[in-house]
């Protein structure tokens, strides 16, 4: 063994030695309970929960998986430790088409300006008027009244666009609630849908008791703006496919919206060809605007959606770095799991999902603007917008 051998050698001892201290470190504080199984009491992540979070055998359709964990702790930041992040195969960049300027224009439309305004009034940050009273959102907790007048907010916006709207009700324990459906009909074939989707509702970590105060603004007032700019985006152009604009309550209890409304569209045989779900897509503090998209490891051919975005992003030189994931921490934890569950493609496009570049104001009353990465945020949507526009095949 020679100087030079043995210094390596030193030196590789040092490095595994190094690792394995880090690795120690980073293993949570205690091992019996973890996951999402919430049997016993506190397991970190800040929720009020328990036999509460069961969501009742039946009143899902038995093909959601996730339906018996509990809601609120989406993104447990443990769990997502946990979770091995595999290599996935690069995406192919080159050939890309020209820049079409229709999609040029719309994400010059996109402005830092234009999202801060809606976010604001969708945080509470600032008053609104609804209906000709002026209300301040401070919470859109699932069981707060002030959930109803976001729904109204969101009506609204697309009736100024001149996109037709509805609510759409589902029952859920007991309890009356609404998602909201917008809709640009198809015109080549209307009958095949691209859905465009984030969730309304918030909390600040206990989404089972009425939160007087939840402004979720990453999470996910940001989806919430990124599907109506995606929609204002596409509402002059015609495309081949549907495209569908829905917004959900009841995420933050356990996917219920989206659990429901998946299974309307089920029961209607409805042909959905992809769904894009924004939820939480406005924090990031690391420099290289990272950008996660979970395609559960290609579940029923998703990673087509995920080369439609990183293919966008590179074809109009958005400043973001785009990162397929296949994080299975994430598989239920937002509202594309139902559509995946029912045999269709879908996608989680959010913030890096490590334990650097979570949001650290995460289910907190932190979760507000002023904490958010607009200009990133901005990107995000742009990528959306494009994405979606290919998909659906703009004429
Ligand atoms: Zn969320
Ligand atoms: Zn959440």
């Amino acid at each position: 063994m020679n100087t030079i051998i043995a210094l390596a050698v030193i030196a590789a001892l040092v490095v595994a030695a190094v690792f394995l201290v880090r690795s120690a470190l980073r293993k949570p504080a205690s091992t019996p309970n973890q996951g999402h199984n919430h049997d016993h009491g506190d397991d970190g992540c800040g929720c009020a929960h328990g036999d509460q979070g069961k969501a009742d055998e039946g009143e899902f359709h038995a093909v959601h998986s996730g339906k018996d964990t509990t809601g609120g702790c989406k993104f447990n930041p443990d769990e997502v430790r946990r979770t091995h992040l595999r290599p996935t195969p690069p995406i192919d960049v080159t050939n890309l088409p020209a820049k079409d300027a229709r999609i040029v224009a719309a994400h010059g439309a996109v402005t830092v300006a234009g999202i801060t305004d809606m976010l604001n009034q969708l945080t509470g940050e600032v008053s609104t008027v609804i209906n000709g009273k002026t209300v301040k959102i401070a919470s859109r907790n699932t069981h707060n009244k002030q959930l109803n007048d976001a729904l109204d907010w969101v009506e609204a916006r697309y009736k100024a666009l001149g996109i037709s709207v509805k609510r759409a009700p589902y029952t859920v324990r007991g309890k009356k609630l609404e998602n909201i459906v917008a809709e640009i009909p198809g015109a080549k074939n209307p009958s095949k849908i691209v859905i465009v989707s984030g969730h309304l509702d918030s909390t600040v970590g206990s989404p089972w008791s009425n939160e007087n105060i939840a402004p979720g603004a990453d999470d996910d007032a940001s989806g919430t703006v990124g599907v109506l700019e995606v929609a204002r985006a596409l509402k002059d152009h015609k495309l081949d496919y549907t495209v569908r604009f829905v917004h959900f309550t009841g995420e933050e209890q356990g996917l219920w919206g989206s659990y429901k409304y998946s299974d309307q569209c089920a029961a209607a045989k409805e042909d959905i060809v992809g769904v894009f779900q924004m939820d939480m897509i406005g924090y990031c503090r690391k420099p290289g605007n990272r950008v996660d998209i979970h395609d559960g490891e290609d579940a029923n051919g998703s990673h087509e959606l995920v080369v439609a975005l990183t293919r966008a992003a590179a074809q109009y030189n958005l400043d973001l770095n785009v990162v397929d994931t296949h994080n299975h921490a994430v598989d239920n934890r937002s509202d594309h799991a139902g559509f995946i569950d029912h045999g269709w493609k879908a996608v989680l496009i959010s913030i890096e999902f490590t334990d650097d570049g979570f949001d650290v104001n995460y289910h907190t009353r932190n979760d507000r603007v002023s904490e958010m990465n607009l200009p990133y945020m901005v990107e995000v949507i742009r990528m959306t917008i494009a994405g979606v526009a290919d998909f659906a095949k703009i004429q």
